[in-house]
């Protein structure tokens, strides 16, 4: 029988008021509340699955049954394609060569020059072909970058110490070209970028780890540096899933949480990339929310890709 469900999922129409809750008196001598299945649509008898598996649960919510964990995992792909996802800005930005002229960086007819070598089919693009060819310093072209995207200039100096390679899978991190450089004590994660910052994806690590991202650039040599330094090291194994269709991919994410029945495992959407992370212990760290990170142990991801076979 469905119950009042606990995980937060109800959705609650807008514009209606709750009705004021009455006063308990005392809640010592109610019964012990069960959890309940996380599937809104559940027709089990709960109580029974209960005492038989306390896993898999899935954002917070406990599943009674591999029906279940199926039907809920299809709500939150369902859920991460619809969600509208931050636009990063595309039409508002100064173009880089117009920056470094107002910087006073290069001169009209390095300009002029570079937008020629583009008609003539260079590969580099305008910043890089002035690096290249007509003295712009790396830091200038970071700096131009920065002032055009508004985010912050990193080095890896300041940051790079240790990087946090178990944070987010290898497979995130090479499609969509950043590095995770650090984990500041105020929960904040160093996300750099070597030309320009991505707000769907900070989005997607921040909903995943908990953590605020703060998204930055590394001038092309330091960016280098950092990405082989975070190849090199040791990363948990990241498991890649190629589903024909969305419910394919449903069927084969619902199977892999019933074969590892998950303390916590949460599902983000990145770009066309859906990541799944698995906690296999209860690691809920402090009230903020942060679940752990970077040990490894006990945490698996599994990485989803809808191919189309037509
Ligand atoms: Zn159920």
């Amino acid at each position: 029988m469905p119950v009042l469900n606990v995980n937060d999922d109800v959705e609650r129409v807008s514009g209606a008021e709750p009705e004021p809750l009455p006063a308990v008196k005392s809640v010592s001598r109610r019964p012990r509340v069960f959890p309940v299945c996380a599937n809104p649509r559940c027709t089990s008898s709960w109580l029974q699955l209960w005492r038989n598996r306390r896993v898999p649960v899935v954002e917070g919510g406990w599943l009674c049954s591999p029906a279940c964990t199926r039907a809920r995992t299809e709500d939150l792909l369902r859920r991460e394609y619809a969600e509208a996802r931050p636009a990063t800005p595309h039409r508002h930005r100064v173009p880089i060569g117009l920056v470094l002229l107002r910087q006073g960086w290069i001169r009209q007819e390095h300009l002029k020059d570079a937008l020629e070598a583009q008609r003539r089919g260079s590969r580099l693009r305008v910043g890089e072909w002035l690096v290249a060819n007509r003295g712009l310093s790396e830091m200038q072209l970071t700096q131009a970058l920065g002032l055009q995207w508004g985010c912050p200039i990193f080095s890896l100096e300041q940051h790079a110490s240790a990087l946090p390679v178990t944070l987010i899978p290898r497979l995130i991190t090479e499609s969509f070209g950043f590095v995770p450089l650090r984990i500041s004590p105020l929960g904040r994660v160093y996300m750099a970028f070597e030309d320009r910052i991505d707000h769907s994806l900070a989005l997607a690590v921040e909903r995943m780890t908990g953590f605020d991202a703060v998204q930055g650039l590394l001038p092309t040599s330091e960016f280098a540096v950092a990405q082989r330094k975070h190849a090199e090291s040791r990363f948990s194994r990241a498991r890649l899933i190629e589903a024909g269709s969305a419910d394919l991919l449903a069927e084969a994410f619902a199977l892999h949480i019933e074969k590892e029945k998950p303390t916590e495992a949460r599902l983000v959407r990145v770009h066309d990339l859906l990541w799944l992370r698995l906690w296999r212990y209860a690691e809920r760290s402090d009230a903020s929310g942060t679940l752990g990170t970077a040990q490894g142990n006990g945490i698996g991801d599994v990485i989803g890709s809808i191919t189309s076979f037509s």
